[in-house]
């Protein structure tokens, strides 16, 4: 299987490729060339587990790049780190169907998708014989996840930028209280929009990049992508086996549209899903796109769930991608004026395709209180991220909606306690995280000093 650039401008990859590389060189994403389809197995499918069922999705698309073997092991590997035997468990209560993301080791869906990727990353270097340092920003889930997907990892360092004092304390000390030798945290003086401006000037420095062979794990790495897709499989075959008669409709509280893009692949692949529900904040591009056809950047607006708080949503481009039929230069001319104008437009007819699979749904921080508050009184508690995709499945025709739940709701405590006078209770693995030790740099807001600390860090450690 090749993969090709959303812009149709670059050569196209092998998989262990568009892995490592993550971007493609025409500044597009990098997809699948054909998106496998898998109607004939659904039958197999549904009896597997989790990692039986992760193994048969990957295969078309790693397409003998790493050995079935291997593949297993890795995922076998990666998964064996959830606290749940069924690792993404789908939760039905009377009111409401759960499927729990959020049983990794740092408590959110990123887990998913980050602790495959770190064993991917770890398998690919060891063969190619070469070495990575990643480097990145974070506003708190995606950085913790990354830290504790590539820990203790060979031929991986990890230099990880986050806003001094601006991560939420548990976020913070799921960060700094890793102390193996191959993980960096950076505390940077500034906001988190500073802190991934550093980054990319740390990325624009093509010689230092190409001399310290700088990697990105970001959510447009299309290994995150494929392994989120998993779990859409794993929850439509658990649905079905309780309600045969009900269409497969999926709510999920969207920001980069990594995660409902996974669940638009899981459809094309043959999965019958009748809809993706996809829930924003008041920070809502996607909501309008797929209302008004218009792609129009606006100002982040900070909210109570955070990991959704994005403008742009960069996985968005390789949906735009299937809605313009694949047509690489009609994606340019979107960026394009995205880059001059702050936004793009879509014709009738590619709005239409788009709300074929999609439905756009807006909540606001009030109506998401009330919902984590409605659903305490019947012993569930949401995190603001979940309660979104929840109180938007409830605005829809569908009577039963598999709502995502994507992170655990003590990582946002202050959330719950807006909502419903009491904290949540902590689960096992963040128990004592106050009094652990902790490793941490801090820099200026000034991306030479962040290289200083680079090389400095990678001098010493040779
Ligand atoms: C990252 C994140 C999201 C948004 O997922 P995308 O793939 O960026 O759309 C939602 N909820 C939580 C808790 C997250 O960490």
């Amino acid at each position: 299987m090749k993969y090709v650039s959303t812009r149709g401008k670059a050569a196209a990859k092998t998989f262990t490729q568009t892995v490592i590389e993550g971007l493609a060189r025409d500044g597009g994403l990098l997809v699948p060339e054909r998106i496998p389809v898998l109607s004939e197995k659904l039958e197999k499918l549904k009896t597997l587990s989790y990692k039986d069922l992760a193994l048969e999705i990957f295969l078309p698309f790693v397409d003998g790049e790493v050995s079935k073997d291997t593949l297993a092991h890795i995922i076998e590997l990666s998964y064996s780190s959830f606290s749940a035997p069924e690792v993404t468990p789908l939760r039905f209560a009377d009111s409401v169907v759960v499927l729990e993301l959020f049983h990794g080791p740092t408590l959110a869906f990123k887990d998913v998708a980050l602790q495959f990727l770190g064993n991917l990353f770890e398998n690919i270097l060891k063969n190619e014989q070469i070495s990575i340092n990643i480097v990145g920003a974070t506003s708190g889930d995606t950085g913790s996840a990354a830290i504790h997907g590539v820990r203790g990892k060979e031929n991986i360092k990890i230099f990880m930028l986050h806003p001094q004092g601006k991560v939420s304390p548990i976020q913070e000390r799921q960060m700094t209280t890793v102390l193996d030798e191959n993980v960096f945290n950076i505390a940077v003086e500034g906001t988190f929009d500073d802190t991934q401006r550093i980054v990319k000037e740390v990325f624009n420095d093509l010689a230092f990049k190409d001399k310290y062979n700088l990697g990105a794990v970001n959510s447009i790495n299309w290994a995150r992508v494929m392994a989120q897709i998993v779990y859409y499989f794993y929850a439509a075959f658990r649905f079905k086996e309780r309600y045969r008669d009900l269409p497969v409709v999926f709510s999920v509280p969207t920001g980069n549209f990594g995660d409902i893009y996974a669940g638009y692949i899981a459809k094309r692949m043959g999965l019958p899903i009748e809809k993706l529900i996809l829930a924003t904040n008041e920070n809502d591009i996607l909501f309008r796109v797929l209302n008004s056809g218009l792609y129009k950047i606006g100002v982040v607006q900070p909210t109570l769930s955070p990991s959704m708080d994005i403008q742009i949503s960069s996985n968005f481009e390789r949906f735009l991608f299937e809605i313009v039929e694949r047509e690489g230069e009609m994606v340019c001319r979107k960026m394009d004026d995205l880059a001059s104008k702050g936004g793009f437009s879509l014709s009738l007819d590619q709005l239409a395709i788009a709300q074929k699979d999609f439905t756009a749904i807006r909540v606001d921080t009030s109506q998401m209180l009330d919902t984590i508050k409605k659903y305490r009184k019947s012993g569930i508690t949401l995190d603001p991220h979940t309660a979104i995709g929840v109180a938007a499945s409830e605005k829809t025709k569908y009577s039963k909606v598999i709502c995502l739940a994507t992170a655990h709701p003590a990582k946002f405590g202050d959330a719950i306690v807006r909502a419903t006078g009491e904290t949540p209770d902590i689960p096992e693995s963040l128990a004592g995280i106050e009094e652990k030790k902790t490793k941490c740099l801090s820099s200026k807001q000034d991306y030479r000093e962040i290289k200083r600390i680079i090389e400095a860090e990678l001098a010493q450690q040779g």
